[in-house]
């Protein structure tokens, strides 16, 4: 949920709509695995620095060495984590689509408008031409161009006689 968002006011439906994708997202684990990679590789880094600090100066110097090295080799490995996982989005098209399509089902199962979460990207869609102009709507890092995403959920809806 994005404060550009919450300045749309959005009905209940709408707002439904909204926060049934992106418990879609929790629910399937829509989790970049980059990201659960980085966390690892965090987390091994920083049980080793510890563990060096402890103990580092009661080992032999062959020890150290191999310890150092280690560390260094997580170090690089982490590095190249990063990098990759900034050349890419935070979830992939596809993932988008199934937060979309199940969380209408999800939006419509708790009692709300299946039209919610379009309505919402229609206001917003709306929202960034005012603001930045027809360009802003082809799309982010992280979801695709809105007006795919509403011709999508339109399509969605007709399908499925919502
Ligand atoms: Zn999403």
């Amino acid at each position: 949920m994005t404060t550009g968002l919450l300045k749309l006011n959005l009905s209940d439906d709408e707002l439904a709509g909204v926060l049934s994708h992106e418990v879609i997202h929790g629910v399937r684990q829509h989790v970049d695995a980059d990201f659960v990679e980085i966390a690892k590789l965090e987390k091994a880094l920083q049980e080793y620095a510890t563990h060096l600090e402890r103990h580092g100066n009661d080992q032999s110097e062959t020890a150290q060495m191999r310890e150092n090295y280690e560390y260094n080799r997580l170090h690089q490995q982490l590095e190249k984590a990063y990098s990759y996982s900034r050349q890419r989005s935070a979830f992939s098209h596809a993932q988008e689509s199934e937060a979309d399509s199940m969380g209408l089902k999800l939006a419509i199962a708790a009692g709300y408008q299946a039209n919610g979460l379009m309505s919402a990207l229609q206001k917003l869609a709306a929202h960034q031409v005012a603001l930045y102009g027809e360009k802003s709507l082809l799309g982010s890092k992280t979801h695709p161009p809105l007006p795919k995403r509403i011709e999508r959920l339109n399509q969605i809806q007709t399908q499925s006689g919502y």
